[in-house]
């Protein structure tokens, strides 16, 4: 390896981070041509850049789906979806419900059924709830999105 090979690696380093002048540039590509092994070299210094180059544009573009994803407005109507259609769904649960409890025309075994079943759910709900808040804070995932 020669002295001009050493040159030649710092002008690589240079090109490769776009610090380099042109005439610089020009002693490169001139020793490029004579020089296989450089030549051989500073492709692989291209290619490792352009990886690195291409891995952090989809990083950033992560980044930026990740802050969308996590902004305040976005918790909000996540939180306003969840709590309107909880309580929309109950609403129509428990309606139902009273409807046909109060039914004098529904055999009394179905309705004892039907209210040992929505007392049963109701039991699961609130289990549910109260586990997740108990477990929440200590979710190694909990700020994993997709
Ligand atoms: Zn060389």
């Amino acid at each position: 390896m020669s002295s001009t090979c050493d040159q030649a690696k710092e002008w690589m380093m240079r090109v490769i981070d776009h610090q380099a002048s042109a005439e610089h540039r020009q002693a490169l590509d001139t020793h490029l041509q004579s020089c296989q092994s450089c030549a051989a070299e500073f492709a692989d210094f291209r290619h490792t850049k352009d990886v690195t180059d291409r891995m952090r544009s989809s990083m950033e573009f992560d980044a930026i789906l990740d802050a969308i994803e996590s902004g305040v407005l976005a918790r909000v109507q996540r939180s306003l979806a969840w709590l309107l259609s909880g309580a929309g769904l109950m609403l129509i649960v428990c309606w139902s419900l009273v409807d046909v409890l109060l039914d004098e025309s529904v055999p009394m075994a179905i309705r004892i059924g039907i209210s040992m079943l929505g007392t049963g759910s109701l039991l699961f709900i609130i289990e549910t709830v109260r586990w997740r808040r108990r477990t929440a804070p200590h979710d190694p995932y909990r700020s994993v999105i997709r």
